[in-house]
């Protein structure tokens, strides 16, 4: 059994750095989406990460990235699509991954992912189909509706979820394929599972590992870095 990972990167929408694309932004003395891939690929249990970056972009990701930090252990690099489902639809389909390897997907924007959840997170998609990592709401979440509240969310039951997300690879694809013929849309790939009616179990995430998708995300990031919190090596 395989390990792969898909790094979707391809979002062309939000841009936080005027023309540099998030995911290209500086993190330390590198773009933010090199940090997360020298990460990963140095995780003995990851065999192949397949790269999803814009359309326009694939050969500049080649050469300006994979091979100018002489990234390890890359697969394919592969066009994105227009929303992130599309983008990892695309990648299941050509990473060339069988049925029962696993499939991580990993978002290029959170570089500092828990190694030390790899393992278990491999271990427990393997068994149960899917997992994913998450972390308790620790903010009161309430349902708005047109400027008012209309709901106050039970705490108890909320948990924000992260990537990595891990999957059976033949569940995945089958799940993406299903809800792609079925119009189904969700934000992450997890859901797409659940639309299918099958389990996903959970594991502890971590707090720093969130998205880097706002101006004060890439602030803090660095902040972290500055303070010796987190380690890009
Ligand atoms: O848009 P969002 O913040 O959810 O993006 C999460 C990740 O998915 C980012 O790394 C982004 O580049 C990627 N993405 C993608 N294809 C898209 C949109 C987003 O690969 N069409």
């Amino acid at each position: 059994m395989d390990v792969h990972v898909l790094v979707p990167a391809a979002g062309s929408g939000s841009r936080i750095g005027g023309d540099i694309r998030k995911q290209y932004l500086e993190l330390g003395d590198q773009p933010v989406l090199v940090q997360t891939l020298l990460r990963l690929a140095e995780h003995p249990q990851i065999s192949l990460i397949h790269l999803i970056v814009p359309t326009e972009d694939v050969a500049l990701c080649r050469t300006e990235f994979v091979e100018r930090y002489q990234l390890e252990k890359i697969g394919c690099v592969i066009a994105g699509g227009a929303e992130r489902q599309d983008s990892v639809r695309n990648g299941l389909e050509s990473c060339g991954a069988l049925d029962q390897d696993v499939v991580l997907v990993h978002d290029g924007v959170r570089p500092f992912f828990p190694r030390e959840q790899i393992g278990p997170l491999v271990q427990l998609a393997a068994v149960e189909g899917a997992a994913l990592l998450a972390i308790q709401a620790q903010d009161t979440i309430k349902e708005v509706f047109d400027g008012r509240v209309r709901s106050t969310l039970d705490r108890r039951l909320l948990w924000q979820v992260q990537t990595p997300q891990a999957f059976r690879c033949e569940r995945i694809r089958e799940a993406h394929r299903r809800a792609y013929a079925g119009g189904y849309m969700g934000t992450d790939d997890a859901s797409l599972i659940e639309w299918c009616g099958w389990p996903v179990a959970i594991l502890p995430g971590h707090p720093y590992n969130f998205k880097i998708t706002t101006l004060a995300d890439l602030a803090m990031a660095r902040a972290l870095l500055a303070a010796g919190e987190v380690s890009l090596t």
